[in-house]
């Protein structure tokens, strides 16, 4: 049986390694670009399933069809849809923008998020996640860019990484990996280790064929040694789902 890799001490120790190794490749991220909460948020929502390059061309087609949020607001759902269409989920993305600022409107008043700096980690989290639509990786990703607090959102790169690496149980959805990862994110570089993860999951330990011989955490990974956790087995059409297969060994 492999050690138990998660243990708070051990965790916390692992998650240094990895910060500490990934800045060594990958240096250390620029500063969030500070940008309004709610064009963070928008910009998040539209960056559901899709790409960086197609999110923004769907967010400057809004901002040009509708240069302000009260515009926006004032649009027929299908005027929102048309203009998002380029990041998909259209008809899905916008009922959910403009039921958002409906909502930001009638409840505060103004088209604006700025006040949740007033408010501390959990209850800025707990306002955004009430809405349909924004999850914890989303409320994480909007408040990290916008307002540059130290949350660690865990998106589909981050959490197969912790996955493969045994930082997670698992069964662990990426939901859940939020609040087993995040107490041991080394204060203060929640923002670095989230950017070099997923430069990390983009170039070395990509979904499909990672390229175990570049990495520097072999020693320490579970889908190197073999040990494939239930939730990041790969199955492939013909294989039988489930069966456990060594990774390559390099
Ligand atoms: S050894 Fe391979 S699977 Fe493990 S973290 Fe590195 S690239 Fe990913």
């Amino acid at each position: 049986m492999p050690r138990n890799s998660r243990t708070p001490s051990i965790l916390r120790q692992r998650i240094l390694r990895l910060a500490d190794g990934l800045r060594e490749r990958f240096g250390i991220p620029g500063c969030p670009r500070r940008v309004s909460i709610l064009d963070a948020l928008v910009q998040t929502l539209l960056s559901q399933g899709t790409t960086d390059h197609n999110r923004d061309l769907a967010f400057n087609e809004l901002k040009k069809r509708f240069p302000s949020w009260e515009a926006a607001a004032d649009a027929t759902q299908s005027a929102l849809a048309s203009a998002v269409r380029s990041a998909g989920l259209g008809n899905q993305k916008a009922p959910r923008i403009r039921s958002f600022l409906h909502w930001l409107c009638d409840e505060h008043g103004e088209l604006s998020l700025e006040f949740l700096s007033e408010k501390n980690d959990t209850q800025a989290v707990d306002l955004l996640t009430q809405h349909k639509g924004i999850g914890i990786k989303t409320a994480y990703v909007t408040l990290m860019w916008a307002s540059g607090r130290d949350l660690f959102a865990v998106d589909v790169h981050i959490h197969r990484i912790a996955g493969r690496l045994g930082l997670i149980g698992a069964k662990t959805n990426p939901e859940k990996a939020h609040g087993e990862l995040g107490p041991f994110v080394p204060k203060g570089r929640a923002f670095e280790l989230h950017v070099n993860m997923l430069a990390f999951g983009r170039t070395i330990c990509k979904a499909r064929s990672p390229l175990c011989g570049e990495c520097d955490f072999r020693r320490m990974c579970h889908y190197h040694r073999g040990i494939i956790p239930d939730n990041l087995r790969i199955t492939r059409p013909g294989s039988a789902r489930g069966k456990r297969r060594r990774a390559p060994k390099n």
